[in-house]
């Protein structure tokens, strides 16, 4: 019995090679700015260096969404490199080292910040720069709003215009400097919601958060995953194992939405394809709480915090080792906002 599964999981892997692509998000790349969304140049550089020592291939972000709208498996070990918030060191500091590797990479940029020139941001000079060098530039609202839900006495519909008028007028502005339009937003904070997404694909936009996990042809495409690599997550230990990731196969989500409605601790239900892990060793987390899925049929399991999550941004993590792929984890994060 035990020979034939191991035949059948063979056989698996043949047909159907478990891939995924993993998406990396910074912000500065320097010593002297706030830690948390920070890493120096050196750590940089050792990160890009681990990337070509152990054959991850480095790619746009064109090039994974291509292969994602076309249903073809992602490029296997494939990794995409993005900035957020456009800072000057990543022009001053990251772009050289990125060009010396020669890997591509992606700047969500909020126009209206550029703009105001307040802060140590890129200018346009130097976007149009990095844009020559083959750096895509994409968008992050044009104020860097909250963009999940509307503010307070304000309509639904004055929420979705307001919205609306942001994200176009940021691609316009993107558009107007560098000559690029992909209809890419980073959502600012990584906050979203489903009446954003709904937005946002009616927009013929892609939505990017931050929430970690590995991206696969299974993946949504309003809420494309990113794994932080700054901070306390800069450690090459810690990115080595990130980068080995790969997306659970989901075929439902049962709706879920971010924003936090009525009941507190949400919620999250997931029904997955179980072909390549073991049920028994799916572990999920709340920060480093640990909390225990209920399997609520073959392939459905829920989880819920003990306690109600307390307010901004939170997150619930569930990983499990792949049974095909030594080393590496299945990962899947809820982002919520209460
Ligand atoms: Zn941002």
């Amino acid at each position: 019995m035990k020979l034939l599964s191991f035949f059948c999981l063979v056989l698996i892997s043949l047909l159907w090679p478990v891939q995924a692509a993993v998406m990396l998000i910074y912000h500065h790349v320097a010593s002297d700015t706030p830690r948390v969304s920070s890493v120096t140049a050196e750590e940089f550089r050792s990160h890009l260096q681990y990337l070509k020592a152990h054959q991850f291939q480095v790619i746009g972000l064109d090039v994974l969404l291509q292969q994602l709208r076309q249903g073809k498996p992602v490029a296997d070990n494939a990794v995409v490199i993005t900035f957020d918030d456009s800072y000057e060191n990543n022009f001053t500091t990251a772009h050289p080292l990125l060009q010396e590797f020669g890997y591509p990479y992606t700047i969500f940029i909020s126009p209206g910040s550029i703009d105001k020139g307040d802060g140590p941001l890129l200018n346009w000079q130097q976007v149009k720069q990095m844009s020559d060098d083959g750096v895509l530039v994409a968008n992050h609202a044009m104020w860097h709003e909250h963009m999940a839900r509307p503010e307070a006495g304000e309509s639904q519909a004055q929420w979705r215009q307001r919205m609306k008028q942001s994200i176009l007028a940021a691609e316009d502005k993107i558009e107007q400097v560098t000559g690029q339009r992909h209809q890419w937003l980073a959502y600012p904070y990584g906050e979203y919601s489903v009446a954003l997404e709904q937005l946002v694909s009616e927009l013929g936009f892609i939505g990017i958060g931050q929430h970690s996990g590995a991206i696969g042809n299974s993946s949504v495409l309003t809420r494309l995953p990113r794994f932080p690599a700054a901070g306390r997550y800069a450690d090459l230990t810690d990115l080595a194992q990130k980068l080995r990731t790969l997306a659970f196969t989901v075929t439902d989500d049962h709706g879920v939405n971010p924003v936090i409605a009525d009941s507190n601790p949400p919620q999250l239900k997931l029904s997955l394809t179980i072909d390549d892990f073991n049920r028994q060793q799916l572990q999920c987390f709340a920060g480093t709480k640990v909390l225990k899925p209920v399997w609520l049929d073959d392939d459905t399991f829920s989880v819920s915090a003990t306690k109600p999550l307390s307010a901004g941004r939170s997150r619930y993590n569930c990983t499990a080792p792949s049974l095909s792929k030594k080393g590496y984890f299945y990962w899947y994060s809820q982002p919520w906002l209460n």
